[in-house]
């Protein structure tokens, strides 16, 4: 069997300056070729021009600088860029590139599936594989710079936001994503700002108060419902963190900063939890922490029984919070044409849970 090499494309600068020191090399190798890997694009070390000879040949015997590999790639009539990824482990994942006037924003996967089962959300409906690793997240990244690039024709930072909204729950998968989300800042690397990546969980409230500490990026928070027994259905994980915790870990969140707010994202589903009584419910929650909604229109998939509420309805909702003097946005469609919208996101999971086998059982019982 060949020795196992370092994927370079992974290592955040602590990482990296480990590794270079372990060579016996100065740890200011680390933000020289961290330089050459996420701002240049390099994956070849015989480029590192500033690197002896020496030091580039052990690199490559020892190391490889390798993003997951394109299986897809297909355009939105609106602009949106949609890539499906091959991950080791017979898997796909996507992520989405959401082009607007002022800002790019892409939307990076955790996970090769979920473990939450949201019952609205086609990735919870796949299962789940296992954990992305920090080089297959920042991969995600590297690979949307250079093709987007080239689409584009210029030198300019496109991706100017990312958010961790694809498939997954990436407080799941906290080391791996607090790595990537470290590269993502580094100014030798993507140089984003902390409010330029948002993080989407649906509540692993003790991950909620390890992320303030460990990379305190902006936080969304998938809430969904104004009340428990509701949001039981829609997020199972509530049962574990219901509402109140995890309000009061929002809180403890942007505790030390006047201007922070959580977003809270709540998807339209009709009928369920769109009524005025649930948007009065919540503008009440909502007084009880900085906060801004987003709320989003339910994007439907196969065999899903959910429907979107209507624009009235969805207006309708928009006006109560309003009116109760809540900031609230309704998040504008983008990519369902090539199945890119959010909780559309299904890739292609090699699932080891029972639950995508379950959910096409179901499918084909309503059939018969
Ligand atoms: N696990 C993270 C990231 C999920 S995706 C989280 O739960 O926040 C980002 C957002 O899309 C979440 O708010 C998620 O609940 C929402 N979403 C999932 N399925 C959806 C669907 N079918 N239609 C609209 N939004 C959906």
């Amino acid at each position: 069997m060949l020795p196992e090499t370092t994927n370079l494309i992974g290592l955040d600068r602590q990482a990296m300056e480990t590794f270079f020191l372990s060579l016996g090399e100065k740890s200011f190798r680390a933000s020289q070729v961290m330089k050459w890997i996420h701002q240049v694009g390099v994956n070849d070390f015989s480029e590192m021009t500033n690197l002896s000879k020496t030091l580039r040949e052990t690199l490559s015997d020892q190391c490889e600088i390798t993003p997951p590999e394109i299986i897809s790639d297909d355009l939105s009539v609106d602009g949106t860029r949609k890539w499906l990824l091959r991950v080791p482990g017979k898997s796909a994942i996507e992520m989405v590139f959401i082009p607007e006037d002022t800002r790019g924003t892409l939307c990076v996967s955790s996970q090769v599936g979920c473990t939450l089962n949201c019952s609205f959300c086609a990735t919870g409906k796949q299962g789940y594989n296992r954990d992305l690793t920090t080089a297959e997240i920042i991969g995600q990244v590297w690979l949307a710079k250079h093709m987007l690039a080239e689409q584009y024709q210029t030198d300019q930072r496109i991706v100017s936001n990312v958010v961790m909204m694809g498939m997954g729950e990436p407080l799941m998968n906290f080391d791996n994503v607090v790595s990537a989300m470290k590269i993502m800042q580094d100014d030798f690397c993507f140089g984003l700002s902390k409010r330029r990546i948002t993080l989407s969980t649906a509540g692993v409230v003790p991950k909620i108060d390890a992320l303030k500490e460990a990379c305190p990026v902006s936080l969304a928070v998938s809430l969904h419902a104004p009340n428990d027994e509701l949001r039981n259905q829609l997020v199972p994980l509530n049962k574990k963190y219901p509402i109140k915790k995890l309000l009061d870990a929002c809180n403890r969140y942007v505790a030390d900063s006047a201007r922070a707010r959580i977003t809270f994202e709540y998807v339209m589903l009709n009928g369920v939890n769109d009524e005025l009584q649930h948007a009065e419910q919540l503008s009440e929650l909502m007084k009880t922490v900085p906060a801004k909604v987003n709320l989003i229109p339910f994007n439907s998939f196969e065999g899903i029984d959910y429907t979107r509420s209507s624009n009235s309805r969805i207006n309708r909702f928009r006006d109560v919070l309003h009116d109760n003097g809540v900031i609230v946005t309704v998040r504008r469609t983008r990519g369902d044409d090539i199945d890119a919208a959010c909780g559309q996101l299904a890739g292609d999971v090699m699932d080891l849970t029972r639950r995508s086998e379950k959910f096409r059982q179901k499918q084909l019982e309503k059939i018969q």
